[in-house]
């Protein structure tokens, strides 16, 4: 995070091989879930997804990301809010 696109990609010789959407959304953009407390429970949402409900706390941060499923809770208004 925070490095401009392309600065530290290597050469262009080969094109890299087409990612499925479905896994890109995985890689690239994990759920952003926008907040408004710095406390914040995740379950995974439940489903194959799911996992024991955990508490995470942002503290200095204006995110967290869950270690469990790789959601990203946003505090509203702060830098990783995608509504902003
Ligand atoms: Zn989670």
């Amino acid at each position: 995070m925070g490095s401009p696109p392309g600065q530290n990609s290597p050469p262009a010789s080969e094109p890299a091989p087409p990612i499925p959407e479905s896994q890109r959304k995985f890689m690239d953009n994990p759920e952003v879930v926008v907040v408004a407390t710095k406390k914040v429970a995740c379950d995974g949402g439940g489903g194959a997804l799911g996992h024991p409900k955990v508490w995470y706390d942002m503290s200095e941060e204006d995110h967290v990301e869950c270690k469990y499923c790789d959601r990203v809770f946003a505090l509203k208004g702060g830098s990783r809010d995608p509504g902003k």
